[in-house]
Parts: C-alpha cells; sequence; structure tokens
C-alpha cells in the first residue's frame, strides 16, 4: 500500500509503481510482492542502467515514496492478516538488492546488498526511530 493514500499497488500479482529515470523519461515497473524476489517487468524501451537511481511514485497520489530514513530506499506498508502491517523498505538503486521488512516488534531484511545501508545495522536503534517516525507522520 502507499504510505500517503492508503492506496493498493497490488495489482494481477505485482506491485505497480510510477517510476522516474534521472533524465526525466518516466515509466512504469512492476515487482513482485514477494520480500527477496528481484524479477521485475517493464517496457522493453523503458531501460535502466545498473546503479542508476530511480524515483518511486505512487501511481495513485503521485507522491514519492523515497523513505524519510534513506534516500536511496523507497517505502511502502504492508497488510497481513490479522491486523498485521509492516513497513517495506528497498532501495531505488537498479541492480541493487537490499529489502527491510519492519515492524514495532520484528525486522527481517533480504537481498545480497542489505548490508549496505547502516541504518538498520544498527539493531537496537531502529526501532524506536521507526516509531518515532510513524507518529511525526499521524
Ligand atoms: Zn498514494
Amino acid at each position: 500500500m502507499c504510505p500517503h493514500c492508503g492506496g493498493y499497488l497490488n495489482v494481477a500479482g505485482h506491485i505497480i509503481f510510477s517510476v522516474n529515470k534521472s533524465n526525466k523519461k518516466k515509466g512504469l515497473i512492476l515487482l513482485s510482492p514477494q520480500i527477496g524476489n528481484y524479477t521485475s517487468d517493464k517496457h522493453k524501451e523503458f531501460n535502466l542502467a545498473k546503479g542508476e537511481a530511480v524515483a518511486f511514485f505512487c501511481p495513485m497520489c503521485q507522491k514519492t515514496l523515497t523513505s524519510d530514513i534513506d534516500e536511496n530506499l523507497v517505502h511502502v506498508r504492508m497488510h497481513e492478516g490479522a491486523g498485521k502491517e509492516f513497513d517495506i523498505y528497498f532501495s531505488r538503486i537498479a541492480g541493487e538488492q537490499s529489502t527491510y521488512q519492519v515492524s514495532d516488534d520484528e525486522f527481517f531484511k533480504a537481498g545480497k546488498d542489505a548490508g549496505r545501508y547502516t541504518y538498520f545495522k544498527l539493531s537496537d536503534k531502529y526501532k524506536p526511530l521507526v516509531k518515532r517516525k510513524r507518529r511525526q507522520k499521524k
């Protein structure tokens, strides 16, 4: 879900994002909702170079999905059964595989580059910070 408008980004087994390349070219990208699955789909003419930073936007409200905690991470929300909610963060650098699933009492990381974002290495410190950020948004 988009953290701004609450709209569902998940359609037909993919998460759909509106993206901008650094040269302002716009496109749509489909990612897997499965954490740790880095397959993606997009128009064949819409090429991303490895290492390129891509700006992610909600296709419904057009707001940026760049996270507050690191400008290289995208932030979305995830619902699971029983009212459980997570914050999902993943890298917006093409080819970089880092995903983090965070809730008040759980933390899970995936991807070969997951060690890259030092914020999440401070395992005991991330929890109060994430909570504070959430409170500020409300
Ligand atoms: Zn939105």
